[in-house]
């Protein structure tokens, strides 16, 4: 029984990755709908030749790859659980040492290697793959030190988590999941508030901005918002990439506008002055807030969820994934595998919500900087230095996107500059 669960395991993963293969590779037509054949929403305005075919190629490479990785996560936790190396780990841990914590501790470091171990390959070809087409500049170095960064961080938080967790399982067999989400919602908090001064500094160097004649206006924008000054940021990524971005994090004294210093480097003051307002809508408009919300909404429905899986499934498949009860640690593969997959089958929605929140934003930029020809060439840059895809397939759309498309955007903005045009005349 056990070997024929994980034969079909792997045989669903191998056929659910040729679906995505053949979707992607043959199945959709990258050419644009005829109506935006020549406008500016068309790469082939904006793009030469050789950019078009690097675009197509690697944007169809990244999105098999994203499809890819996260049911392999799957089926790497449910072969872990299947094999018996769950059951391994906490043998292990107890042999080594006969404080709790300290098993817990031993656990999650042999759970998390395995982990690391098993998705390296495929965050390695990621890696390699955005060097070959030159969008990323990081060194392997470098790279390897941001995965350690990431390892460490994720143990880390692991270890205040996951004790916390089963020590609720005991306490109460019906209601852990709640108490757990209840408990999640400060530690959410106090995470968001930390992650721009603790943690993403681990990764790079956050500044105030270098241009000065620069910085004088993109205050001036912000002023007008009420965004006091210090909350402005510059973060070196030129080390690491030749992409462009801009984002808005942190929440109460911690809030943030951050801008890459590749999009100070590449484009115009006031192509950048676009971007900024764009953000200063995320900014103003508390969209940090209202993804927290919904995020913790989302969390307590999983986790209701991700309870009554895990006992139909301990109670059914017990034997075979070697979990004596949902309480024992050894379930903790489990847990990760259904939270994943809920998360998975959940961020069509989120990135429904965060595109219509993208879109307000690109608005609201528009009305405050009432300059399209800058707003759209500073999208065309974006697109030529990520090489995205500006009229990306269906499923890519709905499940990774949570940025409208460029063809969506810019053409947004192509309506605007010709509704301007009417308007002086
Ligand atoms: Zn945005």
């Amino acid at each position: 029984m056990v070997r024929k669960m994980g034969v079909y395991a792997v045989l669903a993963y191998v056929i659910y990755g040729l679906f995505f293969y053949w979707y992607l590779f043959h199945f959709t037509d990258s050419n644009l709908p005829f109506e935006f054949q020549g406008t500016k929403a068309d790469p082939a305005t904006f793009l030469n030749g050789r950019e078009l075919m690097l675009s197509e190629e690697y944007s169809k490479i990244r999105n098999l790859l994203f499809f890819l990785s996260t049911p392999f996560e799957w089926l790497f936790y449910f072969l872990i659980l299947l094999v018996g190396f769950s059951k391994a780990f906490k043998s292990w841990a107890e042999n080594s040492s006969k404080y709790k914590l300290l098993q817990t501790a031993i656990y999650l470091i042999w759970l998390s290697f395995f982990a690391f171990v098993a998705t390296f390959p495929l965050s390695y070809i990621g890696y390699t793959l955005s060097k070959s087409y030159n969008i990323s500049t990081q060194s392997f170095a470098s790279w390897m030190k941001d995965e350690l960064i990431d390892f460490w961080i994720n143990f880390g938080t692991l270890m205040i988590i996951v004790p916390v967790l089963y020590w609720l399982m005991k306490r109460s067999v019906k209601r852990w999941w709640f108490y757990a989400w209840l408990l999640s919602v400060p530690f959410t908090l106090f995470l968001m508030f930390l992650q721009p001064i603790v943690i993403d500094p681990l990764y790079n160097d956050f500044y105030p901005l270098k241009n000065k004649e620069l910085e004088t206006k993109i205050l001036s924008l912000a002023e007008k918002a009420q965004i006091p000054a210090e909350h402005v940021f510059e973060v070196n990524m030129a080390d690491k990439t030749n992409s462009l971005n801009a984002y808005v994090t942190g929440i109460g004294s911690n809030a943030r506008i951050v801008l890459w210093d590749t999009t100070l480097n590449k484009l115009s003051n006031d192509q950048i002055l676009f971007i900024m307002a764009h953000e200063i809508c995320h900014y103003v408009e508390k969209h940090i807030y209202i993804g927290i919300a919904l995020y913790l909404l989302f969390s307590l429905v999983g986790l209701y969820l991700t309870y009554r899986i895990m006992n139909w499934a301990v109670s059914r498949f017990g034997k075979e994934l070697k979990i004596p009860d949902v309480k024992d640690i050894r379930s903790l593969p489990l847990f990760f595998m259904i939270l994943s997959m809920l998360m998975f089958v959940s961020s069509p929605f989120s990135n429904l919500i965060s595109r219509y929140e993208e879109k307000r934003a690109d608005q609201y930029a528009i009305n405050m900087t009432q300059n399209p020809e800058s707003a759209i060439t500073s999208f065309q840059e974006l697109t030529k230095s990520g090489l995205t895809q500006v009229n990306p397939p269906l499923l890519v759309k709905i499940f990774r996107y949570s940025h409208p498309t460029m063809l969506e955007r810019i053409s947004t903005l192509e309506e605007f500059e010709i509704k301007q045009r009417i308007k002086d005349k």
